[in-house]
């Protein structure tokens, strides 16, 4: 059995009324294979969405969470709405071709296709994932960046697509390469008006006292499936859970930080903008735990 499985997704046509669920399916190919045209504008123009999920023991997590912000970000980009059930089971269809192993992930891709052709590409690529146990144990260090929007992006220009997982990832790397420049692993975003948002690739979430608490929605970032199962660990473990919109130095006054996503899981912070700072090493650990062996 291989360690990577590819399925593209037929392509249906951009006219709303031919999207019938079930009409359109996908097929398993060779990952090794040539699928994409140089003319696609998922790639010329990074124009689409995606979507990355952890999966444990062949099982993928927050698989629905993960699906409805698919189809959200569909929404924002003016896409065709994705036929859930397709995606579903060819994410399972790839699944089944992969190697047994503990971690892997599951990426689903829609871009706006080839130009001129009206019909978006989609796939679903899976693979086993990498050993992330140093920053889940020893922690990250992270440094603040200024995003230049405002906290009320989302509303005011929807334009900006602020808040859509879509494929122009470009920046979202580029200050992970500023990160490396001042000797950090990670980035938490802060608007132009001065308020906690998002890492590149992770929500950011905190602990005050017996509260677990996490910036929110409809600040231009994206809605966390990872922090969506940590608060359900939090309501088990007996801990209050809330939003917050905040400053970076009430940031630093929390108990203990972390950087929440598919596939790493929990990292705590360990240095804030040149600070050290104490981890929770036992609240860590069971967020891990929780994590890894999620079974929906
Ligand atoms: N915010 C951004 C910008 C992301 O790209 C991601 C995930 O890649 C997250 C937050 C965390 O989301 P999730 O926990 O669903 O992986």
């Amino acid at each position: 059995m291989p360690s990577t499985a590819l399925a593209l997704i037929n392509r249906p046509s951009a006219a709303a009324a031919e999207h019938k669920p079930g009409g359109y399916a996908f097929k398993l190919v060779d990952p090794a294979g040539h699928h994409l045209s140089v003319l696609d504008l998922g790639v010329t123009r990074g124009d689409g969405i995606f979507e990355t999920i952890s999966v444990g023991f062949g099982t993928p997590q927050a698989l629905e969470p993960h699906l409805r912000r698919f189809s959200r970000s569909a929404a924002s980009l003016g896409l065709p709405e994705p036929d859930l059930a397709v995606w579903r089971t060819a994410i399972l269809a790839v699944l089944a071709e992969l190697d047994p192993a503990p971690e892997a992930w599951v990426k689903t891709v829609m871009t706006r296709g080839i130009e001129g052709d009206g019909r978006p590409t989609g796939w679903a690529y899976a693979t086993h994932s990498g050993d992330f146990t140093a920053a889940r144990t020893e922690g990250i260090r992270v440094v603040t960046l200024d995003r230049g929007y405002r906290h009320d992006v989302e509303r005011t220009s929807p334009w900006l697509l602020a808040g859509a997982k879509t494929l122009s990832y470009a920046v979202n790397r580029s200050v992970l390469r500023e990160a490396a420049r001042r000797n950090a692993d990670d980035v938490i975003f802060v608007s132009s008006d001065g308020y906690v948002l998002e890492g590149p690739t992770s929500t950011v979430l905190f602990r005050r006292g017996n509260t677990l608490i996490t910036p929110g929605t409809g600040l231009g970032i994206l809605e966390g499936t990872t922090q969506g199962s940590l608060f359900e660990l939090a309501a088990q473990r007996g801990m209050r859970t809330g939003f917050e919109l905040l400053s970076p130095d009430q940031l630093a006054a929390a108990d203990a930080i972390w950087l929440v996503s598919s596939v790493r899981h929990a990292a705590p912070i360990r240095e804030l903008d040149g600070a050290a700072r104490r981890v929770d090493v036992e609240l860590t650990a069971a967020m891990n735990d929780h994590l890894a062996t999620r079974v929906s």
